[in-house]
């Protein structure tokens, strides 16, 4: 063990991980007990979260909270897809889909505060215990509206499992919501680490390389490819750090760290606007936003900068 590094006390208690650690219970085990969801949706705190497209209604005038006791969700808009979530204390947590139309109408209302959900968690404006749940719904409901036909005989499917399964009743073929994995990696050279910035982040922003999994490939394999494929460095040894679902639409971040074997940038243009090695003093900075050159990592929300902070902390003994 070598001893912390001294770069540390400027970056306070670790933040939360976004979308992870809610109190809900999905009770998985209990979607086909009639009684029992009855019973939870009859409950005093029975909720639902409405959501129009990519936008989440909140109750503005209830401190943004995005979940609306049953009654009043029904008469806020027409309700679409309804799908349980879980519960939280026995009450039913509810995702129901509006039309993107009514959405964009009920941004006129002045108790309601309708806005997109990346938005909500970059910004923090809802409660982090309701990050996931709202999380859970806006995935699984984007799943539905892109899953209303059969992919195997092209007939219209129907819900069931309380929204966690659609079944074909003509090829009787049972579909089930999808979660693309992604990596998210930190290449390490000793005390540099490789960033990266796509042009639709902000300015001075850089992170994590990231990519889809493909077919057939281990995280590992996956890591290796789009660091090359992204930067044109090959990484060795792979690390597995933590993961993050990622609602937009409907990813699981899986955060790695990668050996860096070799320096020299090659940078798909399609893929990054840029990419540099940062030394961990500069990550350092990065993260408390008072680097020099006014670069800056994501916010603290964002698994990639957990990583970027994991590693500031413990240096490459990250991957040991
Ligand atoms: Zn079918």
């Amino acid at each position: 063990m070598s001893s912390p590094p001294p770069l540390t006390s400027s970056l306070g208690p670790w933040p939360n991980l976004a979308n992870t650690g809610s109190p809900l219970d999905r009770v998985s085990e209990r979607r086909r007990d009639q009684a029992f969801i009855a019973s939870t949706l009859s409950h005093a705190d029975a909720r639902a979260v409405l959501i129009g497209g990519e936008t989440i209604v909140l109750a503005q005038a209830e401190g943004n909270d995005p979940f609306i006791p049953l009654a009043s969700a029904h008469k806020i808009a027409e309700i679409g897809e309804s799908i349980f979530i879980g519960t939280i204390e026995g009450a039913a947590r509810l995702g129901f889909a509006i039309s993107p139309d009514d959405a964009e109408r009920l941004k006129e209302r002045t108790d309601l505060l309708v806005t997109d959900l990346r938005t909500i968690a970059m910004r923090g404006l809802i409660a982090p215990q309701h990050l996931q749940p709202v999380a859970i719904a806006k995935a699984l409901l984007t799943w539905h509206s892109r899953h209303r036909f059969c992919s195997n005989c092209g007939q219209p499917t129907q819900v069931t499992e309380q929204g966690w399964r659609r079944d074909c009743s003509t090829c009787n073929a049972q579909h089930f919501p999808r979660t693309d994995p992604c990596v998210i990696m930190l290449a390490i050279d000793g005390e540099r680490c490789l960033l990266g910035r796509s042009a639709r982040f902000p300015a001075g922003m850089y992170s994590c390389l990231a990519g889809f999994v493909e077919p057939g490939e281990s995280l590992e394999e996956a890591t290796r490819r789009e660091t090359y494929e992204e930067a044109g460095i090959r990484v060795g040894r792979v690390g597995y750090f933590a993961s993050q679902p990622w609602p937009y639409p409907m990813s699981l971040m899986i955060g790695c760290f990668a050996q860096a074997e070799t320096r020299d940038l090659n940078i798909d243009r399609n893929e990054l606007e840029d990419a540099l090695w940062v030394t961990r003093e500069e990550a350092a900075l990065m993260l408390s936003r008072q680097h020099p050159g006014s670069l800056f990592t994501p916010p603290p929300m964002a698994v990639a900068h957990h990583i970027i902070r994991a590693y500031v902390e413990r240096g490459p003994d990250v991957l040991r």
